[in-house]
């Protein structure tokens, strides 16, 4: 006879646990979000050190391990150094709403920063019409939409009058 030693027997109870959170953003990201909101501004912070430019901002530069404090206005134009064409759909994390494929996801890095913005691309997804290196603007929802998250950000989209590299 099989006897089960229920000393060690392992019983899971699968469950599905719901926990919704909210955390403060600290003093840097608060600033960064309420420039984004209120003004429309992008704003990095510049380490001391390295002089890389970081945004969203962090309190201290991950390379150098100093505090960085000069603040940095950012353009809302920027250079698209990557980007996929997306062909399954893809749930929008700030929204929640499906983005229906076929669309364009870029990496755009604005003029005065290091660090690079990945968002929604408003252009065909066409690869004739499409390219790293391709200059890019933000386009922002209205003031009175922005909440002061990245959702505030529609998509980029090009800057009108470019044509693809040979
Ligand atoms: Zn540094």
């Amino acid at each position: 006879m099989n006897q089960k030693n229920t000393d060690t027997e392992q019983i899971c109870v699968p469950m599905t646990v719901d926990v919704p959170y909210r955390f403060a953003a600290g003093k840097y990201m608060a600033r960064f979000l309420t420039e984004l909101r209120d003004n429309g501004r992008f704003v990095g912070i510049k380490c001391p050190s390295c002089n890389r430019v970081q945004m969203p901002p962090r309190v201290v530069c991950a390379a150098c391990h100093v505090k960085n404090d000069e603040w940095v206005e950012l353009s809302s134009e920027g250079t698209m150094v990557g980007f996929t064409i997306m062909y399954l759909p893809l749930t929008d994390p700030t929204t929640g709403k499906p983005h229906e494929p076929p669309f364009v996801y870029g990496s755009v890095r604005l003029d005065g920063s290091d660090s690079t913005v990945e968002h929604m691309v408003n252009v065909e997804p066409d690869l004739d019409k499409v390219w790293v290196g391709m200059r890019m603007k933000v386009v922002l929802r209205d003031r009175e939409e922005r909440i002061g998250d990245l959702s505030d950000i529609i998509h980029f989209e090009p800057l009108p009058g470019q044509k693809r590299p040979q």
